[in-house]
């Protein structure tokens, strides 16, 4: 009889998100006259800017044109693309030549299908709290794991110590759920580590966009990353395209292990596993690096960052203490008077109906804390941020 992959049955229900919404809807069922001011989305709010849906709508002009029409795309990305995201880097003085860069359907795609590359028996280290992603493509994937808690005592931070063991290194940054943002020290720290055991980091830049003060943006900012790392971005938070799904990865021509060139091992896998992205979409997703498409893009991220600072002035009001938000869209508090993730989830729903994320679902170091999204509405932020103040708030 056929074995199915049983790893998948070592997955750990995944109850964080279905928890939160069997919770509120009960809320809502027994008082219907209520709204809920929902801070833990990880969603966008606002729509694709206007230079992302004029490329959309020429892309699809083309389409019904004979002599304009695509049909299969090269599999590892659009030429125009490719070039125009190691521009891009190349404006941060990041050197790499577009056939380092792949365009994908996403950051999520990546972070499983990348597990490909490496063997099973290759131990994944995971800093924890963490993007439950990383958990459960290493269970499906049978890789045993390694997970490094995290704490206020290194700001959420950790570097590598003597002895830690590990073949391939998650490091999310600015991450989620915490929004700490590894500085280039910490980071030369990693790419040290790792390229003297022989490992690999799989760097998810997802919110780099988010970063505003003199941090890595890319872990190619590290001299030597070419060597020791991949990077996986996508354009989901930079641009709002959770719906229309595109991100790129970088692979370096330089890393290689016994013999094999990782970059050279993925162009196998997408010609075998993909036949490439949408031209529609990589057409949208240019138009991005163009100047008129960054500066909207700034101007989106501009009222997510306005409304970090209203839930950030609204903790200083109340004195909790607080990580992120200024470097990330998120905001992770500890949780106030010792209380547990989920008892504060209730109470912030019951009391004042505002929904966040209980800390205890990124990892078992995550209990005493919560998570704060920036993507809801400024209105709903700004209610939110004084709902928290009249309730917190010193009497
Ligand atoms: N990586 C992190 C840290 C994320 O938080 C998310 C989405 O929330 C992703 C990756 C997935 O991004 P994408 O929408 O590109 O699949």
């Amino acid at each position: 009889m056929l074995s199915p992959n049983m790893n998948y049955s070592a997955l750990k229900e995944s109850y964080l998100f279905y928890h939160i919404a069997r919770k509120t809807g009960a809320y809502l069922a027994e008082h219907p006259e209520k709204r809920l001011y929902r801070m833990g989305i990880g969603d966008v709010s606002l729509p694709l800017p206007p230079a992302v849906i004029s490329a959309l709508h020429e892309a699809v002009e083309d389409q019904g044109r004979k002599d304009r029409f695509h049909g299969y795309m090269p599999e590892c990305g659009a030429p125009f693309l490719r070039e125009a995201i190691a521009a891009h880097y190349r404006k941060r003085g990041v050197r790499l030549s577009p056939e380092e860069v792949f365009v994908s359907s996403g950051a999520s795609d990546e972070l499983g299908d990348l597990q490909d590359l490496f063997a099973p028996e290759s131990g994944a280290l995971i800093i924890e709290p963490a993007y439950p992603a990383y958990v459960d493509a290493c269970v499906m994937a049978g890789r045993k794991m390694l997970r490094l808690p995290s704490g206020p005592e290194n700001h959420f931070l950790p570097l590598p110590t003597e002895g830690l063991e590990a073949d391939l290194i998650y490091l999310c940054s600015p991450n989620n759920p915490t929004g700490a943002v590894f500085s280039r020290e910490q980071l030369s720290r990693w790419v040290d580590f790792a390229a003297s055991r022989g490992a690999v980091i799989l760097f998810d830049a997802a919110y780099e966009a988010f970063i505003e003060e003199d941090l890595p943006h890319s872990i190619f900012e590290i001299p030597g990353a070419e060597s020791c790392a991949i990077e996986i971005c996508s354009l989901s938070k930079t641009a709002g395209f959770t719906g229309t799904r595109l991100g790129y990865t970088v692979i370096p021509k330089a890393l290689a292990r016994r013999g094999m060139n990782l970059n050279a091992m993925w162009v196998r896998n997408r010609t075998t596993k993909t036949n490439g992205v949408s031209y529609i979409l990589q057409k949208g997703g240019a138009a991005v690096f163009t100047e008129e498409g960054q500066r909207q893009i700034r101007e989106n991220i501009g009222i997510y960052k306005e409304n970090a600072r209203m839930l950030m002035a609204a903790l200083d009001r109340i004195g909790l203490r607080y990580w992120g938000g200024r470097n990330a869209p998120y905001l992770w508090l500890a949780c106030p008077e010792g209380m547990d993730s989920w008892a504060f989830f209730d109470r912030l729903l019951r009391e004042i109906q505002v929904v966040g994320t209980p800390g205890e679902g990124f990892g078992a170091c995550g209990e005493g804390f919560f998570r704060f999204s920036t993507f809801a509405s400024p209105e709903d932020t700004r209610e939110a941020a004084g709902r928290l103040v009249r309730l917190l708030g010193k009497k």
